[in-house]
């Protein structure tokens, strides 16, 4: 039969990453063979495992394009997570539909805006085909309120409107902020 998609979204530090292990662990319980990717661009921790901010980690393959997920699946895998879903490569949409329509239960925890506010890669289209949404919050580090927005700072300003999605080797951190905090330098 059919599969779901499920779909975990939110800002940085909304404990994304934390929900995702929580469903994968529940799924081991069961006895569910189950399979968990994270882009190799995320290397904030270990390289072979996905962590949460509050240290919880489960083991996770290192892809970059999602079409590499095909090679370490079989009809016996039950479950497939992914962390960090904005950054993956190659067509995404159409890797989840297809497992989806294989009969695999897929979980997919990502970025949906960027530190901009645009919704981010290919997490809107997961959201508008996905069986479940899970959107979090996390505390807005200025005022203390549900946050839905990553804010970044470049040397502790506001980050400008074109700066690049990606930033590698400036001196950048991010924070969570809600919809009257979230600054962006246009
Ligand atoms: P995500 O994957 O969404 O970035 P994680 O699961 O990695 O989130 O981390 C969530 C954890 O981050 C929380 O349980 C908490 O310990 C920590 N944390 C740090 N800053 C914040 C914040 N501003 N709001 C909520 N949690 C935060
Ligand atoms: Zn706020």
């Amino acid at each position: 039969g059919y599969g779901s998609l499920e779909i975990i979204c939110g800002p940085m530090f909304s404990g994304k990453s934390e929900e995702l292990i929580r469903r994968i662990k529940r799924a081991k319980i069961a006895r569910q063979n189950v399979v968990v990717f994270k882009p190799s661009i995320d290397d904030r921790y270990e390289a072979e495992g996905i962590c949460s901010h509050d240290g919880n980690s489960i083991k996770a393959i290192n892809i970059s394009n999602s079409e590499e997920i095909l090679n370490y699946i079989n009809k016996d895998t039950d479950v497939i997570g992914i962390d960090e879903v904005q950054f993956l490569e190659g067509d995404t949409l159409s890797i989840c539909r297809g497992l989806v329509a294989e009969g695999k239960r897929v979980i997919c925890a990502g970025l949906d805006m960027d530190f901009r506010g645009e919704p981010f890669g290919c997490v809107p289209n997961l959201l508008a085909v996905a069986d479940s949404i899970t959107k979090l919050t996390a505390v807005c580090m200025t005022c203390g309120k549900p946050a839905i927005f990553t804010q970044r700072l470049v040397d502790g300003n506001p980050a400008r409107y074109d700066d690049p999605l990606i930033l590698i080797g400036a001196k950048e951190s991010y924070e969570a902020r809600c919809r009257k905090c979230h600054e962006i330098d246009k």
